[in-house]
């Protein structure tokens, strides 16, 4: 068997967690209430009290910070608080705040008990970020007026807001960010039966013939993510729709997606090349993630967000305190012989 190892990486590839061109029309899409909001439970049922309490008490709900890999729900679930708080919500990014002074205009602008959804708020620098503190904690900001020696500070009461942060990399924020939200949520990658939720809701909103067994295929290899699994429902249907009768069975989605190279794991061709160069260039690991990376060509956060979290899932990849290590699993998948307890050293190809 042939794995090439060495094709350049596409970061826009059909099953990639990230937002694509294509993912224009999601907004249709996105859940409204958390009653829509599908899977994610420990989260949900947190927030569904959280919201009730700060309902009752007539106050903003207190700061939430949303973490997990992208494509999973975050910037739904933010709508979604706005939705049931019965507020208006203003979204923005960590990038787009260049200079205190942006922040401070969109702070201003927020009416009572606002929610302000920062996305990828581990990218804001570091004078945005204070000026976000004393905001956060006493609805307040101080602002420089002025230049040089005649420059004044003046503080400015806000009114009361919940900041909604969003990130795929928790770990990058710093730790006085951090302990200032009083909600922390994690989203996990969802299960098989979650999706498959989804994509029958997805397909009734746009239309889509699907029976249970084409809307469990697509489930299946979905790589647990809903953004992945509403592009995987638009291409089988063209397939559905050009080559079948227009109804997505089980076995128009399991021709649709082979030929799209999606594997009956999920697995797409990026992560065959992965787990085939842990196995071929480092006899199944332990191998560092930055060497990986320099290996596929990659960036070691986009191979941390995006690859890992579904290989890791379903038990392809192992992480260990040395670096990563292809399971028996994954050499079975790629059809390469594995000797238990030398990680690949005697490793043979099945010819
Ligand atoms: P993130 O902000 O984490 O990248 P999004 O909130 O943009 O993810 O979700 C991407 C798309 O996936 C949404 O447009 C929505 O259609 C779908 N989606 C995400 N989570 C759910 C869910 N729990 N139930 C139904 N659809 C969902």
């Amino acid at each position: 068997m042939a794995i090439d190892i060495s094709a350049d990486f596409n970061p826009n590839r059909l099953t990639g967690p990230a937002f694509a061109g294509e993912d224009e029309g999601e907004a249709s899409l996105r859940p409204q209430t958390l009653g829509e909001y599908i899977g994610q439970e420990k989260a949900k049922g947190n927030l569904q009290v959280f919201i009730e309490a700060a309902r009752r008490r007539k106050e903003p709900l207190d700061h939430v910070l949303l973490h997990g890999p992208p494509g999973l729900g975050k910037t739904s679930l933010a709508s979604i608080i706005a939705n049931e708080m019965g507020v208006s919500i203003r979204k923005t990014s960590g990038p787009a705040i260049e200079k205190p002074r942006d922040l401070a205009a969109l702070l201003t602008n927020l009416n009572d008990s606002d929610i302000l959804f920062i996305d990828e708020i581990h990218r804001l620098n570091r004078a945005v970020e204070e000026i976000l503190y004393p905001a956060m904690e006493d609805n307040e900001i101080d602002i420089i007026i002025g230049q040089g020696p005649s420059a004044s500070s003046i503080r400015l009461e806000l009114k009361r807001f919940t900041l909604v942060g969003a990130t795929t990399r928790s770990g990058q924020l710093s730790a006085p960010l951090r302990d200032r939200f009083g909600v922390i949520l994690k989203l996990e990658l969802y299960g098989a039966e979650e999706l498959r939720q989804i994509i029958e809701r997805s397909a009734r909103l746009l239309g889509i013939k699907i029976d249970a067994g084409g809307a469990e295929e697509i489930a299946r290899r979905s790589r647990g993510t809903p953004r992945i699994a509403n592009r995987l429902l638009k291409r089988v249907r063209d397939f559905a729709e050009v080559c079948a009768d227009g109804v997505i069975t089980k076995t128009v989605a399991d021709a649709a997606l082979t030929r799209l190279e999606i594997d009956g794991y999920g697995l797409d061709s990026v992560d065959r090349r992965l787990l085939a160069s842990i196995i071929l260039n480092y006899g199944g690991g332990p191998v560092g993630l930055d060497t990986l990376a320099a290996t596929v060509n990659e960036e070691t956060v986009t191979i941390e967000d995006m690859y890992e979290p579904f290989l890791l899932q379903q038990g392809f990849l192992s992480r260990t305190p040395r670096g990563r290590c292809a399971t028996k699993l994954a050499y079975e998948h790629l059809g390469l012989k594995y000797c238990s307890g030398t990680e690949g050293e005697q490793l043979r190809l099945d010819t």
